[in-house]
Parts: structure tokens; C-alpha cells; sequence
């Protein structure tokens, strides 16, 4: 199994970490070219704006949706998961996500950077006490009939899955908990 790890910015390093300590081959992807032979793809956290410029500049947006429709599961985190929606509120003008995944989620609406925060999360299928690292998360707004809402904190959905799709508003590599990448591997991009 090879999984790749979109690295133009943000926690990519920590993701690829993350997959290495699960003995999965783990690919830092710098260039669509690299997209072909990947059974997953991670979008991390970072800054969706500049996340999605780099995307433009290296012309990724068809690739990823192609490779999708192929088959390659695709996993957002954070800045990932507001790249991967549908739609996007409170995106800053010309943003432009991949309109992947049936949700509609909002960036930065648990805060300012000063509110970032950790919570313990109860996840579906992965059990309790999972740390979420919240940092300037969007939260997910509202889902399309097909998408299983995995997650809620304070009432609001920050964790969803459709089919080969995943999105977690928080930071699962900045934990040692394995639980989500574990997850994405055996049910997300195995399914
Ligand atoms: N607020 C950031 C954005 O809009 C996301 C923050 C994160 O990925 N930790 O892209």
C-alpha cells in the first residue's frame, strides 16, 4: 500500500511520520506526476489559501479528482478538509476547493488562532478518548445525504466519511494516537 502525503505546505512531515510508525509507504507529493500508482491521498492541515494556490500553480485539482475517480481514496485534514469540500463558507474570495466530498464546512469558525484547543472526542468506529488538536478549525456545517457524520464536538460535526473520502477538522498527526490513519488504511482506502 502506498499512500501519499500532499507536501506544498503544512503538517505534512507529521503525517508521514504517522504512516511510517503503521509500516505504510509513505510518499511526500510534490508533483501530480506522483499522484499514479497511490492507493491514498492526505491533504494536511496548514492554510487552505495557500495550500490551494500551490495546488493551482502545480496544476494538482484534475489530477487529484481523476485519480479519485480511480479508485485513490483521498483524506483531508484541517486545511485538507476545507480543500476536499463541496463548499466552502467564509472562504476568503477566489478560493477554490476540490469539491470532492458531499459537505459544506466553515473555515475558521471555532476562532482565532488564540482559540485553538484540544478536546477529548468520542469518533465513530474508533472509540473514545480520542485528543483532538483543534487549530483554527473549520467546523462542517452540514453533509450530503451519502456522508457519515463520524464525530461532534459542542454538537457540531468536525468528522465525516463518504465512501473513499474522509475529512477531520483536527490535527490527528500532532498526536501518537494512530486510531484515524489506522482507519483511513484499513477501511477508508480498503473499502
Ligand atoms: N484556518 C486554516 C485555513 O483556513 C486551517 C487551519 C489548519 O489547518 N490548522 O486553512
Amino acid at each position: 500500500m502506498r499512500i501519499g502525503v500532499l507536501a506544498l505546505q503544512g503538517a505534512f512531515r507529521e503525517h508521514i511520520m504517522m504512516l511510517e510508525a503503521l509500516d505504510v509507504t509513505a510518499v511526500a507529493v510534490r508533483l501530480p506526476e506522483q499522484l499514479g500508482d497511490l492507493n491514498g491521498l492526505i491533504i494536511p492541515g496548514g492554510e487552505s489559501t495557500a495550500i490551494g494556490k500551490l495546488m493551482e500553480t502545480y496544476e494538482f485539482y484534475e489530477p487529484i479528482k481523476q485519480q479519485h475517480g480511480a479508485g485513490m481514496a483521498v483524506w483531508g485534514t484541517c486545511a485538507g478538509a476545507i480543500l476536499v469540500a463541496r463548499e466552502v463558507l467564509d472562504a476568503v474570495p477566489g478560493q477554490r476547493s476540490l469539491e470532492l466530498m458531499d459537505i459544506v464546512v466553515r473555515r475558521n469558525a471555532f476562532g482565532r488562532q488564540v482559540d485553538s484547543f484540544e478536546a477529548d472526542l468520542s469518533l465513530a468506529h474508533l472509540g473514545e478518548d480520542y485528543r483532538g488538536v483543534f487549530i483554527r478549525a473549520p467546523w462542517i456545517e452540514s453533509v450530503g445525504d451519502g456522508v457519515e457524520v463520524l464525530g461532534e464536538h459542542e454538537g457540531v460535526a468536525i468528522a465525516a466519511r463518504q465512501g473513499q473520502l474522509l475529512a477531520t477538522v483536527f490535527h490527528p498527526e500532532l498526536t501518537g494516537d494512530p486510531r484515524v490513519h489506522r482507519y483511513f488504511i484499513e477501511h477508508v482506502v480498503s473499502s
